[in-house]
C-alpha cells in the first residue's frame, strides 16, 4: 500500500516537496496537489514588467504536477481534521490523507492608503503609470517603500534600482528616488556584508535610504510614517502586506501564521508539516519555502522508511539582486554557527544557475520545462557601454 501525502498548495513549496518526495519515497507514497489555482507564477520576473524588462512566467499546474509524479486537483483545502486525517475541500470533498502537506502560502493585502501598491501577480499597469510620469518629468520625487520587516523587501529595491537605470537611460538627470524602510538596514536580513554593499550601490545610484521608518498613509504629497513624521514625495510604491492564510483545524500562531518545528511538523499535530510563507517563519521567501518543503519532504520520505536520516532547518537566504545592469548575488545563513557568511558577487556562489528562486528540486526542474517552451521572460536588460558592471565589480565582495 503506498502512503497518500496530500500537499496543499500550488506555488514553491508544495512542488518542491512534490519532487523531493517523488525522489526520495518513489513508489511509498501517492501523491495529490490541492491548489486554488491550476497555474503556477513565478513571481520574481514581475519586478521587470512595468520596465518592459521581463514577463511573468506562468506554468499549467496540472502538467506540473504530472512531471512530479503527482495528481492535481484544483480545489481550495478548508479544513483538516487531525484524528480522522481527514481534510476537506471548499467543494465539500471529503480527503484522506496519511501525511499532509500545507503550503498555501500567504495573502496579500494594501497596508498604505493613497500609496501606489506593487502587488507581484497582479496588476503592474499602475506602477508603469508612476515610471512613466517620472520619465515624462510630470513628476520628480518618487519613494518606495513596505509595511513591515514581515515582507520580503528585495523586490522593493529591485524596483527602486530599475527605476533609476530607466530614467538615466532616457536622460532623465533630476528625479529623486528615496527607499523608506523599516529595515535597520538595506537587505539587512542577508548580513552585513552583502548589506554594506547593496547601500554602497544605492549611494553611487543616488538612491536616498530612509531606515527604521514604517508607513503609514500617502495623501497629498505627504507620507505619514512612524516614528512621527511626513516626508514629501509626488509618488509612493509600496509592497503590500502579508496575510496569513489557515484553515480549520491548524492552530495559528498569534499573528496567524502556522508554527513549525525544526522538521517542518507542525506543532501539536501528528502527520501534518507545513512549508513555505504560510508558516510562522519570519523570512517569506522562495529559496526559504523551497528549503522548509526539503525539510518536511525528508522527513515523511523517513518516516516511511527510506533509509535517510532527514535534515533539520537550518536556513540560508540566498537572493539575485536585479540592478537594470548586471545582476548581484547574495547570500547570508540565517542560523548563527556557520561564521561571517554574507556575501555579495557578480557570480553565483551557489551550484544551479542564475535563477532568481535558488531551490534543490525546482530551479533545474522548471529549467528543464522551460527547454523547447516558449520563455516568456528573460532578465533585466544590461546597459550597453564601457561602464557596464564596473559598480557591481566594485561592491562584490566576495568575487
Ligand atoms: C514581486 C515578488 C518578487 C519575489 N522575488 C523573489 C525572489 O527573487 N526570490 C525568492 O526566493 N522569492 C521571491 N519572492 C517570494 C516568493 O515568491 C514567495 O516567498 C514564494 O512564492 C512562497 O512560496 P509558497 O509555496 O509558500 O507560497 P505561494 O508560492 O504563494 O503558493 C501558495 C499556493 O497555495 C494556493 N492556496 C492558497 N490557499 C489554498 C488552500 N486553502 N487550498 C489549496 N491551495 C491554496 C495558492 O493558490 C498558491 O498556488 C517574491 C515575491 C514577490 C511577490
Amino acid at each position: 500500500m503506498k502512503a497518500k501525502v496530500v500537499i496543499v498548495g500550488g506555488g514553491v513549496a508544495a512542488l518542491e516537496a512534490a519532487l523531493v518526495l517523488r525522489d526520495l519515497a518513489g513508489d511509498r507514497a501517492a501523491l495529490e496537489i490541492y491548489s486554488a489555482r491550476n497555474d503556477f507564477v513565478y513571481r520574481p520576473y514581475a519586478v521587470g514588467r512595468p520596465f518592459g524588462s521581463a514577463a511573468l512566467k506562468t506554468y499549467d499546474l496540472g502538467a506540473l504536477a504530472r512531471r512530479c509524479g503527482a495528481e492535481l486537483h484544483t480545489d481550495n483545502i478548508v479544513s483538516v481534521d487531525e484524528s480522522a486525517r481527514l481534510a476537506t475541500t471548499y467543494a465539500g470533498v471529503s480527503v484522506p490523507y496519511d501525511y499532509l502537506v500545507y503550503a498555501a502560502g500567504a495573502g496579500r493585502n494594501s497596508q498604505v492608503p493613497g500609496a501606489t501598491t506593487f502587488w507581484g501577480i497582479a496588476e503592474v499597469a499602475d506602477v508603469e503609470v508612476v515610471i512613466g510620469r517620472l520619465k515624462d518629468r510630470r513628476i520628480r520625487r518618487a519613494a518606495f517603500t513596505m509595511p513591515s520587516v514581515a515582507e520580503w523587501s528585495l523586490p522593493m529595491y529591485e524596483l527602486a534600482l530599475l527605476t533609476e537605470a530607466e530614467l538615466s537611460r532616457a536622460g532623465v538627470a533630476d528625479c529623486e528616488l528615496t527607499i523608506v524602510t523599516p529595515e535597520d538596514a538595506p537587505l539587512r536580513l542577508f548580513g552585513r556584508g552583502a548589506s554594506d554593499g547593496v547601500a554602497r550601490l544605492l549611494e553611487e545610484r543616488g538612491i536616498e535610504v530612509i531606515l527604521g521608518t514604517h508607513p503609514v498613509r500617502f495623501h497629498e504629497g505627504r507620507l505619514q510614517v512612524v516614528p512621527d513624521a511626513s516626508l514629501d514625495f509626488d509618488e509612493v510604491i509600496s509592497l503590500p502586506r502579508l496575510e496569513p492564510r489557515t484553515v480549520a483545524g491548524l492552530t495559528p500562531d498569534s499573528d496567524g501564521f502556522v508554527r513549525v518545528d525544526d522538521h517542518c511538523r507542525v506543532f501539536n499535530r501528528e502527520r501534518i508539516y507545513a512549508a513555505g510563507d504560510t508558516t510562522s517563519f519570519p523570512v517569506k521567501q522562495g529559496g526559504i519555502a523551497a528549503q522548509q518543503a526539503d525539510v518536511a519532504a525528508e522527513a515523511i520520505a523517513a518516516d516511511l522508511g527510506v533509509p535517510i536520516n532527514p535534515s533539520a532547518f537550518d536556513p540560508i537566504l540566498r537572493g539575485v539582486l536585479w540592478t537594470g545592469y548586471e545582476p548581484l548575488y547574495l547570500q547570508g545563513w540565517l542560523a548563527g554557527g556557520h561564521g561571517e557568511t554574507s556575501t555579495l558577487s557578480t557570480e553565483p556562489p551557489w551550484e544551479g544557475g542564475t535563477d532568481k528562486i535558488v531551490a534543490r528540486a525546482l530551479t533545474s526542474f522548471l529549467a528543464e520545462v522551460d527547454v523547447g517552451a516558449v520563455r516568456t521572460a528573460g532578465p533585466a536588460r544590461r546597459r550597453p557601454g564601457p561602464d557596464r558592471g564596473r559598480n557591481q565589480s566594485d561592491l562584490a565582495n566576495s568575487a
